[in-house]
């Protein structure tokens, strides 16, 4: 079991001045070259302290998607084709840039994690299969469901009941009852199904007074590796996580109060979880949550990603400096 946790700073939007930017990516040694590794941030209190946060790595503003592929996902689709699970988190507050980190924009430059990796993943198979010579079958399939108030939706239902659906112990593993799993045989396919899925995830206002940043979104792509009667199962999970925001200090209400204690404890669960991976330790509480529950996080030889999503500037400087402390409590 491996986790890395790695912190990535947001460039400027219009609205920013350059002035504010407060957060650095600095690296451990002084060395031109060295990569950075450590968060600087200046004590909200007394600003002429900083606080310095230590990471796998952290990523500067200039960092493009490609990098951000190349550097965290890429290495971990080679475990996936071994039959390893894989499992990337994308963690902050609202506005620091995770759908972007995930998901991204429609230039090719621009895409995310996801498209990146779906696109890997297709290489990767026709790769194994000619290597093979066709003895290795790979079947990709994929499921996409939100979690919204500890409840699971199905993002290919367009129907979905205000229920949600229910989780099962199945032989040791836990599984979502109904969730739709589509055959997905190339990009072109994936990218039609994850746009009209998105959709759904986007009119969840309406259908279900939920608006995106207060629920997690979790992708799962599961390869099936096919060689006579031998099959390898493994599933590569993409996760753009509920903004981490403390919403207590902005807002109040009753149904608000329950978002939040349900963002909140999935949040603190996920944090025990990826600490106790990154430690080794051979309790893994990860029965306590439903997300980490329905990705069985840790129960297998598996790889983890985290990637903390930080905006630089001042207007975040509270949240920022609660999600470095968030972060820092994982290692
Ligand atoms: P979140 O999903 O965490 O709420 P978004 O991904 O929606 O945040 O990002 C907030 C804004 O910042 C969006 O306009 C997004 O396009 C922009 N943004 C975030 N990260 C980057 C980046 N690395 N490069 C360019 N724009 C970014
Ligand atoms: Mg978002």
């Amino acid at each position: 079991m491996s986790v890395r946790v790695v912190a990535r700073l947001r460039p400027l939007l219009e609205n920013e001045l350059e002035k504010d930017t407060i957060v650095e990516a600095v690296a451990a040694s002084a060395d031109s070259g060295a990569d950075p590794t450590i968060v600087r941030i200046p004590n909200p209190k007394n600003e002429a302290e900083a606080y310095s946060f230590v990471f796998n790595s952290v990523y500067d503003q200039q960092t493009t998607q490609q990098q951000i592929f190349d550097h965290e996902i890429a290495p971990t689709v080679k475990h996936l084709f071994k039959g390893f699970d894989v499992t990337i988190f994308a963690y902050g507050v609202t506005g620091t840039g995770k759908t972007h980190t995930m998901k991204g924009g429609k230039a090719l430059a621009d895409r995310g994690v996801i498209p990146r990796l779906l696109s890997a993943v297709y290489r990767r198979s026709r790769k194994v299969e000619k290597d093979t010579e066709g003895n290795t079958q790979v079947e990709v399939t994929m499921s996409y469901y939100e979690i919204y108030c500890d409840k699971v939706f199905d993002l290919f239902d367009d129907k979905r009941s205000p229920a949600g659906l229910p989780i099962r112990d199945n032989g040791g593993k836990t599984v979502v009852v109904g969730l739709t799993e589509k055959p997905c045989a190339t990009l072109k396919e994936f990218e039609q199904l994850y746009d009209q899925a998105n959709l759904n995830r986007s009119t969840s206002a309406t259908k279900l007074n939920a608006s995106s940043s207060r629920s997690h979104a979790v992708l799962c792509v599961k390869v099936v590796q096919t060689t006579g009667d031998h099959v390898k199962i493994s599933t590569a999970s993409a996760i753009d996580l509920a903004g981490s925001e403390d919403n207590r200090r902005t807002e109040n209400g009753k149904e608000r109060m329950v978002e939040s204690a349900s963002i909140n404890k999935s949040l603190f669960v996920l944090a025990q979880c990826v600490e106790a991976i990154s430690k080794k330790q051979s309790r893994i509480p990860y029965r306590e949550s439903k997300m980490t529950r329905i990705l069985s996080l840790g129960q297998n030889d598996g790889f983890t990603v985290m990637i903390l999503n930080l905006a630089p500037v001042r207007s975040y400087h509270l949240d920022t400096l609660s999600s470095l402390n968030f972060a820092n409590r994982t290692k």
